[in-house]
């Protein structure tokens, strides 16, 4: 009888154990605003990005100790708009390799605001793992008055230390909102709550805990045919802007520098004007992938056969991706495959 009790009691134990333990962190620092640094505190848009290291960003929020065991590393410390496509790569490998050891349970990446999202939505896609993916960012440097970094960051490490985060995709935190990496955007510069997806966030976080309302209905993860385990470079894609004046000298100099595929960023339904029309079908019957995006701000939705018969021209369209979560997914595809078709189902399902 005494020995059951024992046995119940270290039962007991090891679940009280388990309940308080805290989850191991690991904080991956870029750079970006989050980073920065200005000359006064009255300086939130007038600043230099990439400048503290991460070990001095940890120090200014020792709340980060009371929600996860976290230990920071520098992976670069740029601007974000200068992280090329061999960084993003390199930092998959290094979230990939993270993410299988058994002593870590979240990763948190803290970024520039610039690219963010194409950062994200390609960890998303490539890293197979459950655990916790998250970014993070500024809009204001970490020495403004109100910079809204500390909080930031205090949120993401709440986001990815809670096992309700698993399996969700990469997810981008700001502004207490928990948002899919899959499709937020940076809609507007200046404003903290700079972030938005079209379809809404995924969930809250405020003072310590999570609440997700939704999930997402796309591939991600474990559930991707692209694994960063597997890939070293990306294609050359490039992304050209569309308006009604444009001219046809771009779109050649994109092929001539050897560029794979060319994202239209295009009006409206990602329409092309007629001036352009011939070149693209031109360049398409020589090999180049053309991808029909929108340059609408709040989210462009391009609908098939639109405005443009695709099926018939050999283009694809980017579904509701921008021009530069496009340019992502279509280097992508192209690790793959130069099947239009194929592109385009990569682009219905991710
Ligand atoms: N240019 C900065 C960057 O993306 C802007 C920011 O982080 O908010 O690194």
């Amino acid at each position: 009888m005494m020995n059951y009790l024992k046995i119940f009691v270290a039962i007991l134990m090891c679940f009280a154990m388990g309940a308080f333990a805290q989850s191991n962190v690991i904080i991956l620092a870029t750079g970006g605003t989050i980073a920065g640094a200005g000359a006064q505190s009255t300086n939130s848009a007038s600043y230099q990005a990439a400048k503290v290291p991460v070990d001095q960003l940890l120090l200014g929020v020792p709340e980060l100790n009371r929600v996860a065991k976290v230990r920071g590393e520098q992976v670069f410390q740029k601007a974000s708009e200068s992280l090329t496509d061999e960084d993003i790569v390199l930092l998959a490998k290094r979230v990939s390799a993270l993410a299988k050891r058994s002593d870590v349970d979240g990763i948190v990446i803290t970024h520039g605001t610039d690219t963010l999202e194409e950062t994200c939505l390609f960890l998303s896609i490539t890293v197979h793992t459950d655990k916790p993916v998250v970014c993070v960012a500024s809009m204001r440097p970490s020495t403004a008055m109100s910079a809204d970094g500390p909080l930031n960051l205090l949120s993401a490490v709440t986001v990815a230390a809670d096992r309700q985060s698993r399996a969700k995709g990469a997810l981008i935190v700001m502004n207490d909102e928990i948002l899919s990496a899959r499709d937020t955007s940076k809609m507007m510069n200046i404003k903290p709550n700079a972030f938005i997806s079209p379809w809404g966030a995924l969930g809250m976080v405020l003072e310590g805990k999570t609440y997700y309302f939704r999930t997402l209905a796309k591939r991600f993860g474990k559930h991707s045919e692209f694994n960063i385990d597997e890939i070293s470079t990306l294609p050359d894609v490039r992304v050209i802007y569309g308006h009604g004046n444009a001219k046809s000298d771009l779109y050649y100099a994109a092929a001539q520098a050897g560029a794979k595929a060319i994202i239209h960023a295009g009006t409206g339904n990602g329409s092309v004007a007629g001036a352009v029309t011939p070149t693209l079908l031109e360049l398409r019957s020589k090999g180049m992938q053309i991808v029909r995006s929108s340059h609408v701000n709040a989210g462009g939705f391009v609908l098939r056969n639109a405005e443009a018969n695709d099926d018939q021209n050999g283009w694809v369209v980017a579904h509701d991706f921008n021009p530069q979560k496009a340019r992502i997914l279509t280097a992508l595809a192209l690790t793959k495959t130069s099947d239009p078709k194929e592109i385009q189902r990569i682009f219905w399902e991710y």
